[in-house]
């Protein structure tokens, strides 16, 4: 069967036990991995990320579960372990992750800024025992200086974007390293993917930085978050 088939049939199966007799489901090259849905009384229509055009077929009706149960009310129904363990593997991010980095034309795709090699921003936190070196990890500069946010993770594709209002003499080192590290966490946080981004565990770790009160001040004072 084509796997939208797949999908479609999946997602009318599933929609039936929620008492939906008019499903739609379709592959949408959206940039970042999520679905949209519209919906009425008996009638609900999905775009998935192609992303999941590959997924197995279990795969496709965990997640067409977890949407109509959010859809029901139950705001936390979990991903299912089918879901996470599919999305999270090694062969997820070797094929997804260069599709993702090709539609996201706001990133140069490299480490190298103009003063600042994010690489070495990762190695000195590798170094000081805050990182563990993750060859799938992609580390890249955003293009685009103006926005408040000083940097992103996409965590199922494992890549980092910064800000290049950190690829600046004047900001300090440990700025920018600080940052990396607050996106690295994101990235290393795995099984976690689909929780709160920032909960206690996530403040405790990041509070392990050592000047992290210093470049939190930083970054204050340049107006910008992570
Ligand atoms: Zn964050």
């Amino acid at each position: 069967m084509e796997t939208e088939e797949v999908l479609k049939e999946s997602f009318r199966r599933v929609g039936k036990e929620f008492g939906y007799d008019n499903v739609d489901a379709e592959f949408i090259a959206f940039r970042e991995f999520k679905v949209r849905w519209q919906r009425s009384y008996k009638w609900a229509s999905f775009k998935v990320s192609d992303y999941m055009m590959d997924a197995p077929g279990e795969v496709i009706e965990a997640l067409a579960r977890t949407l109509f149960g959010k859809i029901a009310g139950k705001e936390d129904v979990p991903y299912s372990e089918e879901m996470i363990a599919w999305s999270t593997s090694k062969d997820f991010v070797k094929y997804k992750q260069p599709v993702y980095l090709r539609r996201s034309r706001g990133l140069t795709r490299s480490p190298k800024g103009e003063v600042r090699d994010l690489e070495d921003s990762m190695s000195r936190l590798v170094d000081a025992g805050l990182a563990e070196a993750d060859p799938d990890l992609v580390l890249t500069w955003m293009k685009d200086k103006n926005l408040r946010k000083v940097g992103y993770c996409s965590v199922l594709m494992k890549v980092i974007a910064i800000s290049p209002a950190l690829d600046n003499a004047e900001v300090p080192e440990f700025v920018l390293d600080y940052v990396v590290y607050h996106e690295y966490l994101h990235a290393s946080g795995g099984m976690k993917v689909f929780g709160r981004p920032h909960d206690l565990d996530f403040r405790e770790d990041e509070v392990k930085f050592p000047r992290y009160r210093e470049a939190e001040e930083w970054l204050n004072r340049l107006c910008m978050y992570v």
